[in-house]
């Protein structure tokens, strides 16, 4: 079990950084936050500084309890409330209208914005002695790695965060599923960590699913959760004769190799076996992409996992992480 309980000083030292306008890296269940006092328009502008994030991808309000959303958003549908009361605190954010407190530079300068309550007691303990909204993307640098423990985010963000709150490995291990209530009909614009089935069975119909997941023609999204090795994706029963042919050619490679292979030698750089359950897997996955960045690999080989219950989101982010990466 993770370790949830950080000193009570810890707590009070981060919601006074949060105050005085700084930046906290802190824990939630699904991924460590890059956090900024909401209100703050200046706090809010340095996430995307430290980030190298493009300042229209908008961010998400974090708050500490259902009964705090009002505050922040207006024109609250009866869906979203029924999502709010089933999965909140969770790894669920809504898309609402953008409520007075929230200001445009949280939001990438849309009329929406993204809430959600997150369910990690340290997460939820540095909320309520701040008392406010804590705006946060994933806490690495653009289009990189999301990290899961305070190591990752030491990595990824050095000094330029000015306090960082321990509250041991995330248990979810992927970002949260984000739904937009804002329309006619809910759907689905990034999978997470509740599962689509999950949100069908509480709405009682099915949700649309985002083109990201669905697209299965490589090269149409710009990479995205993205290690510093190439991510080539594969069928299953291919991983290993892919790897090989690469290694072959040159190239370091690294190899997640997929359950139905487990136990097969494989000559490759490094491999790491992918575990049959999805929660394990979603838990592992950031940390084997660092893990085989690390080990010095240039290529890894992969392949999608089936997409029911957490292996959309895990598909999700192997097949951003191989999308096309910027060129410099
Ligand atoms: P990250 O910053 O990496 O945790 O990602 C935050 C996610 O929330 C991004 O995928 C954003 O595009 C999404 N997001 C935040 N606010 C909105 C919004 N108002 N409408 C749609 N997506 C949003
Ligand atoms: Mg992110």
């Amino acid at each position: 079990m993770a370790r949830v309980t950080a000193r009570t000083s810890d707590i009070e030292k981060a919601a006074g950084v949060l105050r005085a306008g700084g930046l906290v890296a802190l824990p939630t269940e699904t991924v460590y936050g890059l956090g900024a006092n909401a209100e703050d328009p200046a706090a809010v502008a340095r996430i995307f500084q430290v980030k190298g994030r493009p300042p229209s991808h908008p961010l998400i309000v974090h708050i500490g309890g259902g009964e705090y959303l009002d505050d922040w958003v207006k024109d609250v549908p009866a869906t979203a409330r029924l999502l709010a009361e089933h999965f909140w605190p969770g790894p669920l954010t809504l898309v609402l209208r953008r409520g007075r407190r929230v200001p445009l530079e949280a939001t990438g300068g849309l009329e929406t914005v993204a809430v959600r309550v997150p369910a990690h007691p340290v997460a939820l303990a540095l909320l309520a002695a701040f008392g406010g909204g804590v705006t946060a993307p994933s806490a690495n640098r653009f289009g990189q790695v999301s990290p899961t423990t305070t190591n990752d985010v030491r990595a990824e963000l050095g000094d330029a965060v000015d306090f960082v709150l321990d509250g041991g490995p995330c248990t979810v291990g992927v970002e949260s599923t984000i739904v937009d209530v804002t329309g006619d009909a809910p759907s689905i614009l990034r999978p997470g960590g509740v599962t689509r089935e999950e949100l069908e069975a509480v709405l009682g119909r099915p949700l649309a699913v985002p083109s990201t997941t669905r697209v299965r023609v490589p090269g149409q999204h710009p990479s995205h959760y993205a290690p510093r090795a190439r991510v080539v994706l594969v069928e299953p029963e291919k991983v290993v004769a892919e790897a090989e042919r690469a290694q072959d050619l040159g190239h370091r490679v690294g190899v997640f190799l997929p359950p139905s292979m487990a136990g097969a030698p494989v000559k490759a750089h490094a491999v790491v076996s992918v575990p049959p359950s999805m929660g394990d897997y979603a838990r592992r996955l950031y940390g084997f992409l660092r893990e085989l960045d690390q080990r010095g690999c240039d290529l890894i080989v992969a392949s999608l996992p089936v997409e029911e219950g957490l292996g959309l989101a895990i598909a999700n982010r192997l097949r951003l992480a191989a999308g096309p990466r910027a060129t410099v």
